[in-house]
């Protein structure tokens, strides 16, 4: 068994959990969750779920909404996908349903499910009613049409396994064979048999994501299984595809770090690959780095990856000998792999740079920082621990990062500079005399170009007589 710290925060943590519980009371006597649906979703969302319920019985089918739909609607918190269950021809109410652009819906026949995006922030899964078997563990699952209590009993925990109808007639009629709403309201997140775990180990995963999101507890029996589970290597079973889509849905959490601190804690990574492990003092490091990203949002290009930030302090510990074999445990896209390699391979190093760093020019800050890519600079400066401060950072993204010369390439030939190595070695020269301010005008960036191009001609003369 795996012991788990219970450290400050995690008490005020439970203290919350008290606190929320008692919020929840009443929560496991509800039998119609309309009203909770029709506070908790937009207008125009409310109506389509109402539309689709009527859709499906004029198809003789019936549907029902599920699992985080209900979910946040009984926690109160909003949520915009909409999971819906069709006991019937769900292929046939996706098509009927389906808004102006129809062409969006994506199918998949062989899993009886329909999803239909409505915009970039709201989608629509449509699923037909069904009953799974695992082949082998961590395998995709075969699946067959059942009825919605059957549906609901491969799902992943009692608090997932609710269900309301959205049929006219009895719209919003709780299905909770399980006891769902009893585990929500007292806060527990339970799984629904012992194999759990071992069916389908990515539930590990997800299991600590709603424990941290709600501030839940898992029951001490379902916390025995997932234990067990990791000890006998079934996070292993999980696809590199798979393990990387519930870690990116994790580490993009609100506030990730409790949940990233149980991945530690239950040695989840860390029981796929030994070295996949997160610095002690992970949870001030993943304050900070939050701290950081909060600070320098505006600053940040597009691409930024917030998870990918989290992925890096995972790679704290790898030897750079071992980067092919830690990247073969994800699968990540091509920047991805690019960001977690140049980590592993200038970390050290950096890390001692950032140390004896003693009031640095901004100039050395864009030295230091402008190589690597802004998830790494954020990454290593948090995990300096308690001496980091965010002033390099700062300096750096807010001023260092945008100061250029203003003559270019072509200027410096028009100035007579032969086009050559040379001409890039006097625009870093010049943008690093820019960014400490010796040089402001135009005029000042043409005499400094002069005199860095004497000095490389003294250079190369004197190398020519040694
Ligand atoms: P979140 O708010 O994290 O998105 P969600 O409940 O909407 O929560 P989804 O990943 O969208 O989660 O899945 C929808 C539903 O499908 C879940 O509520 C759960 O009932 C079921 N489900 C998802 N993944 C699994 C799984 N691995 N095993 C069993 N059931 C699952």
């Amino acid at each position: 068994m795996i012991a788990v710290g219970f450290t400050t925060s995690k008490k005020l943590i439970a203290m919350g959990r008290m606190q929320s519980s008692i919020c929840r009371a009443g929560v496991a006597g509800i039998k119609d969750v309309g009203p909770m649906l029709q506070a908790m979703l937009p207008e125009y969302l409310f109506s389509l779920l109402k539309s689709i319920g009527q859709t499906a019985s004029e198809h003789s089918s019936k549907a029902y909404v599920v699992g985080g739909t209900v979910r946040d609607a009984i926690l109160g918190r909003p949520s915009l996908d909409l999971d819906i269950v069709v006991e019937g021809d769900a292929m046939a109410v996706a098509k009927s349903i389906s808004p102006a652009d129809s062409k969006k819906i994506v199918f998949n026949r062989a899993f009886g499910t329909a999803c239909i995006p409505l915009d970039d922030e709201v989608h629509i899964d449509i699923a037909m009613a069904r009953a799974e078997t695992y082949s082998a563990p961590g395998a995709l699952p075969t699946v067959i049409p059942a009825s919605i209590q059957e549906d609901l009993l491969r799902r992943d925990f009692t608090i997932n396994a609710i269900a309301a109808s959205i049929a006219p007639d009895d719209f919003g009629t709780v299905s909770d064979p399980l006891q769902g709403l009893s585990d929500l309201e007292i806060g527990l997140v339970r799984t629904l048999h012992d194999k759990s775990f071992v069916d389908d180990p990515t539930r590990i995963i997800r299991g600590i994501k709603y424990v941290n999101r709600f501030s839940f507890v898992f029951d001490h029996h379902t916390q025995d299984q997932l234990e067990l589970a990791i000890w006998e290597d079934a996070v292993k079973t999980i696809s590199p595809h798979r393990l990387t889509d519930e870690l990116r849905l994790l580490f993009i959490e609100e506030k990730p770090w409790g949940a990233i601190w149980d991945l530690a804690q239950f040695c989840v990574l860390n029981s796929v690959w030994c070295y996949l492990t997160i610095p002690h003092e992970s949870l001030p490091i993943l304050q900070k780095l939050e701290d950081f990203e909060a600070m320098l949002t505006e600053y940040l290009p597009d691409d930024y990856s917030i998870w990918l930030a989290r992925l890096l302090l995972f790679f704290a510990n790898v030897p750079p000998a071992k980067i092919a074999d830690g990247l073969s445990v994800f699968d990540l896209n091509q920047r991805e792999s690019r960001v977690v390699e140049q980590f592993v391979l200038v970390r050290d190093e950096s890390l001692a740079a950032i140390k004896n760093m003693n009031s640095p020019k901004d100039s050395e800050l864009y030295g230091l920082f402008s190589p690597l890519q802004p998830e790494i600079a954020l990454t290593l400066v948090a995990l300096r621990g308690k001496k980091a401060n965010r002033v390099p950072l700062q300096r750096y993204f807010t001023r260092a990062l945008n100061v250029a010369p203003e003559l270019t390439g072509d200027d410096l030939i028009e100035m007579g500079i032969g086009p050559g190595p040379a001409i890039g070695e006097i625009l870093k020269r010049l943008r690093l005399a820019k960014i400490d301010g010796e040089v402001r005008t135009r005029e000042d960036e043409r005499a400094v170009a002069q005199n860095i191009l004497r000095n490389l001609a003294e250079d190369v003369e004197t190398e020519r007589k040694v």
